[in-house]
């Protein structure tokens, strides 16, 4: 039994045809985030303290879904979410943030300073600036690739989920874009101490073009984030398949109900509980074992373990480039 960590930059239609100039800065974006995590583990530092400083790398990256870079709604404004948990159950969550840098510490301090567990919108905004949070105005968020997002949705008049677009022959079906990599991912980090504390957080800009007031998986316990005795759990996807099938607690549930081991458990909700092509996950369990399957063409996902293992990869292993 040591530490483990994965962490995830989002999972959807990511065509193989991915060029480098879209891939290699966000395989460096996740090396990097991995060293930030290892190194913080080896320091001790608790596994919540490591995952919230992972999400933090990964929203300041313009790259990933979720602060800066975070998708629009279809009234182009950026409505950004974002929830933590450790093994005690603790937790924290957040929607409807519009101008606060970093998410994720919003979600913790919900966790540590108030008697609740979410806080959305105008409520959780007022609360970021009591806590004195950075914020920065909310056009900050805008960036103008997802501008540019916002109109091809729009155009294709479709909520859409990372890296599709609609086939042009059959609107029904999806296809990818031509150059694939424009499109960008929810992040998340799930950590594991020598002692079995773990921890997870996730954070998100959601969907392009999703409503107003549209709330996602990844604030909503038990669907896109969740931790226990036995695991922490991070998903990423389609928000409304992944609520559909409690993702993350369906995880820790088929462990502590079923006795299954933690790849056991992700394999068979990712696989069976969830439609093709919407959902991904990361996670460890509290006796250092990692796991990070999805049922979309890739996710941007790394991992390392105490042991020496570390992983940082696209697409299923038979087709990584
Ligand atoms: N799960 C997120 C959502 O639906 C999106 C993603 O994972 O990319 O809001």
């Amino acid at each position: 039994m040591g530490w483990a960590i994965a962490l995830h930059g989002g999972a959807g239609d990511i065509p193989l045809s991915l060029p480098p100039e879209r891939r290699e800065p966000r395989e460096a974006a996740l090396r990097h985030c991995l060293q930030v995590g290892v190194e913080a583990l080896k320091a001790q530092r608790t596994p919540l303290d490591v995952v919230e400083l992972v999400v933090r790398e990964l929203e300041n990256h313009p790259n990933f879904n979720a602060g800066r870079g975070s998708v629009l709604t279809t009234k182009g404004s950026v409505e950004m979410e974002a929830c933590i948990m450790d093994n005690t159950k603790r937790c924290g969550a957040v929607s409807g943030l519009s101008t606060v840098v970093n998410a994720i510490s919003l979600a913790r301090l919900v966790m540590e300073k108030t008697p609740h567990i979410y806080l959305a919108f105008d409520g959780a905004e007022a609360f970021a600036k009591e806590q004195g949070v950075e914020t920065v105005d909310a056009s900050k968020f805008i960036t103008p690739e997802n501008i540019e997002r916002l109109k091809q949705a729009k155009e294709a008049n479709r909520v859409q989920i990372d890296y599709t677009q609609p086939n042009q022959t059959d609107p029904t079906k999806e296809k990818p874009t031509a150059d694939g990599g424009g499109q960008i991912g929810t992040v998340g980090c799930v950590a594991v101490d020598g002692k079995g504390n773990s921890a997870t957080a996730t954070s998100t800009g959601g969907l392009v073009n999703k409503m107003v007031g549209r709330i996602g998986d990844t604030p909503v316990i038990g669907a896109g984030t969740y931790a226990n005795s036995y695991c922490a759990v991070s998903a990423t996807g389609k928000g409304e398949s992944i609520i559909r099938a409690t993702v993350a607690r369906d995880v820790a549930a088929l462990m502590e109900y079923k006795g299954l081991s933690l790849k056991e458990a992700a394999a068979y909700v990712v696989e069976e509980c969830t439609p093709k092509g919407t959902c991904g996950l990361v996670a460890v369990s509290a006796t250092g074992e990692v796991t990070m399957p999805f049922n979309t063409t890739g996710m941007f996902r790394a991992c390392a373990t105490e042991d020496g293992y570390s992983e940082i990869a696209i697409w299923p292993p038979s087709t990584q480039k």
